[in-house]
């Protein structure tokens, strides 16, 4: 199993497995950012930094807003920085033209979605460019083909492969130019446009950190950090200063969707430092940083939901090898990630269920592929329900501690939610509910454990 070099010491191999997944060798390579971070990292503070900015949809989601990111950038160019910036498309705009798309047909060409939903960013990048040029700082925007941000193939889901910074380089050295980057896109190999999935900017804008040896990669959104849970649904969820990246990592996997989890990986890998922080105020964030970085111990650093879980049971399959196979093996052979899964034991030896749960977007693909795999599985009936939520809970401190499982089935228990599925890994524990109880979950085991503000 491929482990990229320096960065593993004490990690472990869930971790490992899905970051080998995510990353193949070659591509630890391409980012020259490599290996050079670690001694960077405690570099100190050098008169003139490089730095990614990223802002999200909500910070440039109209002609003042843009306006104020302008400002915020020409403080750290006259500081002298050199400054790279990518943008998302206005808040609300990939909606609308994701929306347009399904509704001409559902099931349009993923080629063209991308061509579609990328013009966002476009907009957005040369709107900044022309605000910063209009306050007298130089400026250029940079499509992810111009750059080039290369990708994989996935269209509408495409990884980062590699990205030469060369071009915004030079004009950093010659020009003091400043690149506005378009976020959420790359170019394929068939030498179109892809994209990165929703919420790729973030991921943009911490591969070209990791390509450009930024000193930090400061990801600007709608509120001021990573917070031990939704603030938006808790009112009462705190402030986190520092992050580890396994825990931010598994935070994100698990529908925390203030950073996607993609990007996280990659600063992971990188060690980019990155820091989550508001653009509407002017306050230190979150850094997303190495475990061995953070002072403050804690047993649960967070609780996140996903509301995008489909459960799927097959009733009555043969209890016999080869029957797992026969289920997974099509679902991952048509792109679908399974990610609970349990099998009882049979009370006869001969059959029994198999239940596991797919992202709500794959539920119905997820269907058609078990359907019609029907006969070489064999099953009695098939059940499903849409309307369930995972919640979970994270922390580092799980691995030296017992009874973090205990409390949140108790303080479930305590509200009446029924749990339907549980799973774990080092530093989680997720459980599937109903989705009526979403809220009162996470809001339970937020006091439960004790991250309540005071
Ligand atoms: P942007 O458009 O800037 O990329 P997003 O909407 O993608 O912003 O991400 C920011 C949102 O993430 C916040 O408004 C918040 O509701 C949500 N969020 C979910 N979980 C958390 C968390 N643990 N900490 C902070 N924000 C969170
Ligand atoms: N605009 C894209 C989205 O809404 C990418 C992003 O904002 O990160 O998903
Ligand atoms: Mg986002």
């Amino acid at each position: 199993m491929y482990a990229p070099p320096g960065v593993w010491k004490g990690q472990k191999t869930l971790l490992h497995a899905r970051l080998a997944a995510a990353w193949q060798p070659c591509v630890s390579e391409r980012f020259p950012a490599f290996g050079h971070r670690r001694e960077g990292h405690f570099r100190p503070q050098v008169t003139m930094a490089r730095y990614v900015l990223k802002f999200g949809g909500t910070s440039v989601a109209g002609i003042d807003r843009i306006r104020h990111v302008a400002g915020l950038v020409k403080t750290l160019w006259d500081a002298g920085h050199e400054l790279a910036v990518i943008v998302s498309a206005m808040s609300g705009e990939t909606n609308k033209l994701v929306g347009w798309t399904r509704e001409l047909s559902p099931l349009h060409d993923a080629r063209e979605y991308d061509t579609i939903v990328s013009s966002g960013e476009q907009v957005t990048a040369g709107l900044l460019s022309v605000a910063l040029d209009a306050i007298g700082v130089p400026a250029r925007s940079w499509m992810g083909w111009q750059v080039p941000i290369k990708t994989d193939s996935m269209h509408g889901t495409a990884r980062i492969l590699s990205i030469d910074p060369a071009g915004i380089e030079t004009r950093f050295a010659q020009q003091r130019q400043v690149a506005v980057v378009a976020g959420f896109q790359g170019v394929a190999p068939d030498n179109r446009i892809a994209t990165l999935g929703r919420g790729g900017s973030d991921t943009s804008a911490v591969a070209l950190a990791a390509a450009l040896m930024a000193e930090r990669c400061d990801i600007y959104t709608d509120v001021d950090g990573v917070y031990t849970t939704d603030p938006r649904i808790v009112p009462q969820a705190r402030k986190l200063d520092r992050i580890s990246y396994e825990e931010m990592l598994e935070m994100a996997s698990l529908g925390a969707k203030v950073l996607q989890t993609r990007s996280v990986e990659l600063a992971m890998v990188h060690n980019v430092r990155t820091q989550v922080l508001s653009s509407f105020e002017d306050r230190p964030g979150t850094l997303v940083c190495d475990e061995d970085e953070i002072v403050e111990k804690r047993l649960v650093s967070g609780i996140a939901y996903s509301r995008d879980e489909a459960k799927i049971t097959l009733v009555k399959v043969a209890d016999k090898p080869g029957v797992a196979a026969a289920i997974f093996g099509p679902l991952s052979d048509a792109g679908i990630n399974v990610d609970m899964i349990v099998q009882n034991v049979s009370e006869d030896g001969q059959a029994t269920d198999m239940t596991f749960t797919v992202s709500r977007s794959e539920y119905e693909r997820a269907m058609q592929v078990i359907e019609k795999a029907a006969a070489r599985i064999g099953y009695r009936k098939i059940l499903s329900d849409t309307n369930v939520s995972k919640i979970s809970v994270i922390g580092v401190g799980m691995r030296t501690h017992a009874g973090v499982a205990q409390t949140m089935f108790r303080a479930l228990a305590e509200k009446g939610i029924n749990i339907q599925v549980i799973s774990t890994s080092e530093i989680k524990i997720s459980v599937l509910v109903a989705a009526e109880y979403t809220e009162l979950a996470v809001r339970a085991l937020h006091t439960a454990y004790g991250l309540d503000a005071a």
